[in-house]
């Protein structure tokens, strides 16, 4: 009613791009019933319909930029049955692929409410309320993980940039000249970081990034489970500091993508204690499971390194884009990034108020925080470990089921990720394992069940065994779904194999 009124006095404007409430209530309320079906219906749907990029291309057609705009209503009409139809569905309770996530509703209808209102968090000025709820949405991730909640820290698009923002940060705390001036040359010293060689990519492109080259990672081997070792990693120290480098990171990672093992975090804290080197733990996707009281010890060792990566769109069930970074000193972000620029206006009185701006690579910033402060209190601390424990026992009953097959070959079972692979009955005992073929078979396997749309694996490389892979953060996922997997990679293994065996000319 009020709406009406004053939008009687007040001049309109007709811009293209504007909506009355009144049509965004009627778009809105259908589109909400539309997702609504859509999750309802979920399960009973194919997890994807696998069309080719030709058969997706001829939907969305090839037409040029619109001259002229169309009708909002006949736009959705259109563009929902689209997305809805012709989508893989990584809240698909047979979603088992990458470290993807359900996405939990309630963070869909937070990116709806944070959108409208649309504040901007590079600012506190600008983005009062929201800027708050990210810096207690901050506080409480590391509660939950039980690292200092003292922290600072910022919300970021994902695991990558969280883990650059952490880089970033120490490069500048340890290097032993001002390097955000100086650059690099300035001493003739070079900056050395110390990773396992199950780290994933985003440490080649943050060295890249950074100016100091993929040849300042200092790859450490990693034992039979993919575990950095701590031998090597002393000794690849000592190495370069007998020759002036400069060691400023050691990473070690709290559940790999590959198979989710978590690196020796005790001893790599106590090195980096001694050696004064930044310590960051790559935990984007097993962080969270550090919130179970029954994890194990060396995974809560998270809560001594220098920074954190936390990836709330993996394992705490937020929509895509959602990670966070944790350092346990609050003003290694702001050291790293803030130029305090003249535009803005500072207040030094109350360095409370955070500006996120200064404290990463963003300037305008949207309000991630909202879908996973949201989650986090939707479930609370008991429902987030509920999902995440239940997550782990799905995993290892995979395992299990797997490792009782006599077709399946079981490899790894590391937080909730399992490994295995199909092995033919009559390659199971044989001499000498056809290794290439079963690599071969295997990789066609992975395509094989990614295409069926019941199932949705990816897959590993361990060793030189290329394994499937089925990652659980997914509280959708039942007993009845894990149970079904099996079969179905036999059953598609049988056939390919049948097509295969004779072509590969093993027997
Ligand atoms: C997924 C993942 C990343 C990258 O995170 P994104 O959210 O995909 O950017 C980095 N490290 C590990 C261990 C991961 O699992």
């Amino acid at each position: 009613m009020r709406d009406e009124t004053s939008s009687m006095r007040r001049p309109i404007r007709s811009a293209a791009l504007d909506m009355s409430g009144a049509e965004f209530r009627a778009l809105g309320h259908e589109l909400v019933d539309r997702i609504g079906e859509l999750l309802d219906s979920m399960p009973d749907r194919p997890v994807t319909r696998a069309e080719s990029a030709a058969d997706i291309r001829s939907l969305i057609g090839t037409a040029g930029l619109p001259e002229q705009g169309t009708d909002a209503g006949r736009l959705l009409s259109e563009v929902v049955p689209l997305i809805i139809e012709h989508s893989v569905y990584n809240g698909h309770p047979r979603f088992l692929a990458y470290i993807t996530s359900s996405p939990a509703p309630i963070g869909a209808l937070a990116d709806l409410l944070a959108a409208s209102v649309n504040p901007n968090l590079g600012l506190w000025e600008t983005s009062p309320v929201a800027s708050e709820i990210e810096a207690q949405t901050v506080r409480w991730l590391a509660e939950l993980i039980g690292y200092p909640s003292s922290c600072g820290g910022i919300m970021v698009s994902g695991g990558n940039a969280a883990n650059f923002l952490a880089f970033v940060a120490a490069r500048k705390a340890i290097a032993p000249w001002n390097i955000r001036e100086k650059g690099l040359c300035a001493d003739n010293r070079r900056l050395r970081v110390y990773a396992s060689r199950a780290t994933h990519t985003w440490i080649q492109k943050a060295a890249d990034v950074c100016g100091i080259g993929t040849e300042a990672i200092r790859w450490i081997d990693t034992d039979g489970s993919e575990r950095l070792s701590i031998a090597s990693l002393d000794a690849r120290i000592e190495e370069d500091r007998r020759k002036g480098d400069v060691p400023f990171m050691v990473v070690g990672t709290a559940g790999t993508v590959s198979t989710g093992s978590i690196d020796p975090l005790p001893e790599i804290a106590a090195i980096c204690k001694e050696q004064q080197i930044w310590m960051h733990v790559d935990g984007a996707y097993g962080a969270p499971a550090a919130a179970l009281p029954e994890s194990p010890a060396e995974l809560r060792a998270l809560a001594l390194a220098d920074s954190v990566a936390i990836d709330p769109h993996k394992w705490l069930y937020s929509p895509i884009e959602a990670a966070c970074v944790l350092t346990r000193k609050p003003r290694a972000l702001p050291e790293a990034f803030s130029f305090s620029p003249s535009y803005y206006r500072h207040e030094e009185d109350d360095t409370s108020k955070n500006d996120y701006y200064e404290f990463g690579m963003q300037n305008t910033r949207g309000f991630r925080a909202l879908k996973v402060w949201l989650g986090l209190r939707s479930a609370g601390r008991a429902g987030v470990c509920e999902a995440i424990r239940a997550d782990m026992a799905l995993a290892a009953q995979l395992y299990d089921a797997v490792d009782q097959h006599e077709e399946l070959e079981a490899h790894t079972l590391n937080l909730s990720i399992a490994t295995f692979r199909y092995v033919p009955a009559d390659l199971r005992n044989a001499a000498s394992i056809a290794d290439a073929y079963l690599n071969e078979l295997n990789r066609a396997l992975v395509g094989e069940i990614q295409q069926g749309g019941e199932l949705f694996l990816s897959n590993a490389m361990v060793g030189d065994c290329y394994l499937l892979r089925a990652c659980v953060v997914n509280f959708r996922t039942t007993d009845a779904d894990i149970q079904s997997v099996p079969n179905m990679v036999v059953e598609a293994g049988r056939k390919l194999d049948r097509e295969m065996r004779p072509a590969a000319g093993t027997n």
